[in-house]
């Protein structure tokens, strides 16, 4: 193995102990929760080894750098989600390798959806972010809707040709009543969840966690985790 084969081999370990060991404390099954990494700022070549250890689900978050490393990992049997704040005229281009696009925040963002992938002929799963710092209609400073605005952006999505409801996704906020408490954050969606299937039956998935707090995601019911610094390394640059 290359040098970097063996490190990110290790890395990709130890994440997955973390994880069997955070389902077993929760009582869950470890095929409950998805492990997605993510790849931001690292090259395909990184992409490829990860393809080679196992690793199924990559998240890039900017459409620059993830359109030419997913077509340079066209071949793998990877599925690629789309975690970073997405500008409309940028949907074009992440319909054409994105499987999953998890920051769905605001109505614009899902009719240029539903019509690029309508377009592209794919079906794109959608999670609707949801920015747990924001006021009650407000949106978030890193993009995501306030809980209060989920139910009608869901009843768009899930009538919007081309695009599938699948779910929630949050960051855990550094601001507002649960900054620092990011077991608390998860549970309040996980609560949203549970309320979105009400209506949406089949949006099971909650993706929530990162390298720091990826026990306190799987505690609170998480679907999905997305790790990125835990196993590829601190990033060089901000992203
Ligand atoms: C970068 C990023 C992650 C991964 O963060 P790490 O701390 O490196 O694990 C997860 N989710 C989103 C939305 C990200 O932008």
């Amino acid at each position: 193995m290359t040098d970097r084969k063996t490190e990110l081999a290790a890395n990709l370990a130890n994440v997955e102990q973390r994880i069997t060991a955070a389902c077993a404390a929760a009582g869950r099954e470890r095929e409950e929760v998805t492990l997605i990494v993510v790849t931001k700022t690292y090259p395909a070549s990184d992409v490829r080894i990860l393809s080679e250890l196992g690793v199924r689900h990559v998240a890039e978050n900017r459409d620059q750098d993830a359109a030419p490393k997913a077509a340079a990992c066209a071949d793998l049997p990877l599925k690629w989600h789309f975690v970073g704040q997405l500008q409309t005229n940028k949907v074009r281009s992440v319909v054409g390798y994105a499987d999953f696009v998890q920051s769905v925040d605001r109505d614009r963002l899902v009719t240029a959806l539903s019509k690029e992938a309508g377009r592209a002929g794919r079906e794109v799963g959608c999670f609707i972010q949801v920015a747990l710092d924001a006021g009650e209609s407000a949106r978030g400073e890193r993009g995501g809707v306030a809980p209060g605005g989920i139910e009608e952006l869901a009843g768009l999505v899930a009538g919007a040709p081309g695009l599938r409801l699948d779910g929630l996704m949050t960051v855990a906020p550094l601001t507002g009543e649960y900054a620092g408490r990011e077991q608390a954050a998860f549970e309040r969606l996980m609560d949203l969840s549970t309320d979105l299937r009400r209506a949406h039956p089949a949006a099971t998935m909650v993706s929530a966690g990162m390298s720091a707090d990826l026990e306190q995601a799987v505690a609170a019911g998480a679907t999905h985790v997305r790790v990125g610094t835990a196993v590829l390394g601190v990033r060089p640059r901000l992203g």
